[in-house]
């Protein structure tokens, strides 16, 4: 007995099933989104906020398009929500720096940008490094330490508040008739008919045409069940949060920005510890110690918040989309930059999903690019 149906189901509520199921409803598809309960692991409310396209796409030029792409429709997608629910996100587009606080991180900055734009072919790889001077000329009322040598500066780049995102794409999917089903932990989908039906560990079944399994570390195990391989683990990141200032950050600089509420948000670690999302006191320090490095007058702003969160993270970093073979219209996506995508999910995926109409490329982001290497499907 079905509890509901839709013409699409999005299995997970987060910032990619949230941006998708916005998209769907907003193109017309009758659309349900199923998500689990507020203890879930969910990345989307543990994140930094960067829209940031620099760097983006080492060995996947698609994703560096994709990235750029986004960035570039980022105002009108916010303008949008805001039109339809009337919550700010908070997005902004000053552009993005990347601080390099030694020899070794300069070189390191100098050879991404080489290869990025040896890559990309036309030379249309828009990031450049810019000296200590540059950099105080661009965030004039912060004094740096000493160490700060340079950094690497994209146009393209910006922030957004994500909390206020993710209540954006939820309320605007919703108010264009969307549904809403949280507590609904999908453990099963099956055939039913032309049609399929998800099994929730609640005991409900609901029923659709298609489906969208975009519930971040739940999709490995789902998708194994509709002939899909996911090879994409958990890392960690750590954020600080430190008490509310006077705007004085007017650009995002990677791992230290200023959001839209005056608090600094300081990051971000990448630990291979499995489901592990606490915070610790030694990654946490090493965090606060480099940011007082940086920027040496901040050493005795107050830490208000810290806490760890677990990236789903592709092996090479990039986006997967891929839709089953054998079971046709369940579609599967995931990422490690939701915020930043959010705009390019918003916008294409619903065609995608409702008409099998991609964007030029879009093959390059299946999971079998990873043929032949330990992270392909296991065989049969
Ligand atoms: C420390 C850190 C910093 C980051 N910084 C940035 C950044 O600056 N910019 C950026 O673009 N990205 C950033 N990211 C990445 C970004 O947060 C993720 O790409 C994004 O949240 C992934 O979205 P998602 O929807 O795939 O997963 P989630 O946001 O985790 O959402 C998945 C949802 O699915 C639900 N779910 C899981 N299993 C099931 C199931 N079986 N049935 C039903 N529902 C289920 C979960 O409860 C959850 O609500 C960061 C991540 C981390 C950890």
């Amino acid at each position: 007995m079905f509890m509901d149906t839709a013409d699409v189901i999005v299995i997970g509520g987060g910032m990619v099933g949230g941006a998708i199921a916005y998209g769907l409803t907003r193109a017309g598809a009758n659309t349900l989104m199923l998500d689990e309960g507020d203890d879930a692991l969910r990345t989307a409310r543990g994140n930094f906020g960067l829209v940031w396209v620099q760097t983006k796409g080492r060995g996947l030029q698609r994703y560096q398009d994709w990235s750029r792409e986004s960035s570039e429709i980022w105002t009108e997608f916010s303008d949008d929500l805001q039109e339809s629910t009337g919550v700010n996100t908070g997005y902004e587009k000053p552009g993005g720096l990347t601080l390099c606080t030694s020899d070794e991180e300069v070189r390191a900055s100098e050879e991404i940008i080489a290869a990025m734009k040896a890559q990309a072919g036309n030379g249309q790889y828009d990031s450049w490094m810019i000296d200590r001077q540059e950099i105080e000329a661009l965030v004039p009322d912060v004094r740096f330490g000493p160490d700060v040598l340079a950094a690497s500066f994209c146009p393209h780049d910006g922030h957004a508040n994500p909390l206020k995102l993710l209540r954006a794409m939820h309320a605007g999917f919703q108010k264009a008739g969307g549904r809403y089903q949280p507590n609904a932990s999908v453990v099963d989908i099956v055939r039913d008919g032309e049609d399929y039906a998800v099994v929730t560990a609640e005991g409900a079944r609901y029923g659709a045409a298609k489906i969208v399994i975009a519930c971040g570390h739940g999709i490995p195990e789902l998708a194994a069940k509709v002939g899909l391989h996911c090879p994409t683990r958990p890392q960690r990141g750590q954020i600080l949060v430190t008490e509310r200032l006077q705007p004085m950050l007017p650009l995002p600089m990677g791992s230290i920005r200023q959001t839209d509420e005056g608090s600094i948000m300081l990051g971000v670690s990448h630990e291979e510890v499995g489901f592990d999302d606490r915070n610790t006191g030694d990654v946490s320090g090493a965090i606060a110690a480099r940011a007082a490095r940086i920027l040496p007058d901040f050493a005795n702003v107050n830490i208000v918040r810290s806490w760890g969160a677990l990236r789903i993270m592709p092996p090479d970093g990039c986006p997967i989309y891929d839709e089953s073979e054998t079971w046709p219209g369940i579609f599967m996506t995931t990422n490690h930059s939701g915020v930043t995508l959010a705009s390019v999910h918003a916008k294409h995926i619903p065609n995608w999903v409702l008409r099998g109409e991609t964007p030029v490329g879009f093959q390059d982001f299946s999971v079998k690019r990873f043929k032949g290497t330990p992270h392909a499907a296991p065989p049969g």
